[in-house]
């Protein structure tokens, strides 16, 4: 059935204006003004709101066997949360363990999510394992559309990998055309920093961001750019939290190192003294890198603005109460991680637009256009143009409302932004031309989504590989 937007106001990551939009057959087929609506099409009156592309949320954990235990949520409440939030396309890391087969995890995820999922979905790989069989895996994984490697230079003997399956793994990309992300923290020191405060009996929630400080981020940002260099590869950094480890990553882009930096929702309005409350208060806030001291918030937002900050996720991963009490004797076992799916959209249009922070386009490109481009899905998503799909959220910025866990749609029995005011939300969201949502209610198709295949779009030219 077609769809008419009728009277709101276009913004896109470049301009904005005032037009109507028509969708036909999942995608946007006409933008113009006072357009006539074909038989039976559903019509929106979207007077006096924005029409913003879909947001992507470029990380996310949904499916995650971490720290003992899973993550709360399913594709489907992930997914309906999203879509409540505006975010009609999410990037979920696959992350097997290191000892498990990656093709094995790989199509685990895949059955998790198909018909499973509200909105449309892709995988970042996580190679946690490099080694000849893994090595073919990955080419066939990547083959299957999943043009993108995750890799983790924290969590020894978990998820991390060393530095010599970090060349490998990023040689392999390079030859295939594929972007690495990485999470940048020095293992090593993390682990050795751990093991002091415990035995010092430094056993809190506080204790967590002493174990893992500033300059260990930005230790792992620098060892990425230079690997990145050394091999020719592209390369994410995901969850950048810090000033020092900006000016690494920074500073890398600057000597012409392919590199792009995500930062996420956390990081914009939580400090550390978050994770510095009493008891499980503390452990709702432990998540890696942790929440760092106030003064870094403002050098965020300004690389943000700036466009250095390149994209804003959310590193959504539920642990509810009772999974983070299992790190009460000691920090180092608390489940990392704090949800965010459902509020991003809403708090960076709040904290960001509303307070003069960043440029109403820069929200647009960072929490969508840019991530559908780092990431090979546009100009299908991340844009409003004749031809792209139907992903389409119209934004209700008269709403006004506050966070919390009693309404949220997240499978939590917390939320880090409790009490958090918002200023807009979504009013109706659509996926391929389909309203989901609308008016903070999931009103759609519970199996709409599907898996998005990507191509690789690093390829280097032959000169360059010749050399
Ligand atoms: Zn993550």
């Amino acid at each position: 059935m077609a769809l008419l937007i009728k009277g709101g106001e276009i913004v896109t990551a470049e301009t904005r204006y005032h037009s109507d939009i028509l969708v036909e057959n999942e995608v946007i087929s006409t933008i113009g003004s006072d357009l006539t609506a074909p038989p039976n099409a559903e019509i929106v009156d979207a007077a006096g709101k924005q029409i913003f592309p879909g947001f992507i949320d470029p990380h996310v954990h949904i499916h995650l066997p971490f720290m003992a235990t899973f993550a709360k949520d399913t594709h489907a409440t992930a997914s309906k949360a999203a879509l409540i939030g505006g975010t009609t396309t999410f990037i979920e890391m696959c992350c097997p363990s290191r000892n498990d087969d990656a093709l094995e995890g790989y199509h685990l995820w895949k059955q998790k999510a198909e018909r499973n999922s509200a909105c449309d979905y892709a995988f970042h790989m996580a190679v946690t394992r490099y080694d000849a069989k893994t090595e073919s895996q990955l080419r066939e994984i990547v083959r299957d559309g999943t043009a993108s490697f995750k890799i983790f230079l924290a969590y020894k003997n978990f998820f991390g990998v060393d530095d010599e399956e970090m060349f490998r793994t990023l040689t392999l990309a390079a030859e295939l055309g594929i972007i690495t992300t990485a999470h940048c923290e020095n293992a090593e020191l993390v682990s050795q920093l751990q093991q002091l405060l415990i035995a010092e009996r430094r056993t809190g929630p506080e204790w967590h961001e002493p174990s893992r400080p500033e300059a260990v981020e930005a230790e792992g940002t620098v060892r990425f750019a230079t690997f990145l260099e050394q091999t020719h590869a592209a390369g994410y950094v995901v969850h950048l939290s810090c000033a020092p480890a900006l000016r690494a990553a920074v500073e890398a882009k600057m000597r012409g190192v392919n590199l792009s930096i995500e930062s996420v929702l956390p990081h914009f309005l939580l400090d550390k003294t978050y994770a510095e409350r009493a008891g499980v208060e503390g452990m709702k806030h432990v998540m890696s890198p942790p929440l760092r001291d106030k003064r870094n918030l403002a050098a965020l937002w300004s690389a943000l603005e700036a466009g250095l900050i390149d994209t804003v996720g959310t590193d959504h991963c539920p642990f509810d109460v009772e999974q983070k009490l299992i790190g009460a004797q000691a920090f180092t076992q608390i489940p990392n991680g704090i949800p965010g799916i459902e509020e991003r959209v809403n708090l960076m249009w709040t904290y960001g637009v509303n307070r003069g922070l960043i440029d109403i386009h820069r929200f647009v490109d960072a929490l969508s256009t840019r991530p559908a481009r780092i990431f090979g899905l546009a100009p299908r998503k991340g844009m409003i143009a004749v031809g792209s799909d139907a992903d389409l959220v119209v934004f209700d910025p008269g709403y006004r409302g506050t966070i919390s866990a009693r309404t949220q749609h997240t499978n939590n029995n917390y939320n880090g932004f409790e009490g958090f005011a918002i200023e807009g939300r979504p009013s109706v969201v659509t996926v391929r031309g389909k309203v989901q949502v609308r008016d903070g209610a999931f009103v759609g198709q519970h199996d709409r989504g599907h898996m998005l295949r990507r191509e690789p779009q690093y390829l280097k030219n032959e000169a360059v590989h010749a050399r």
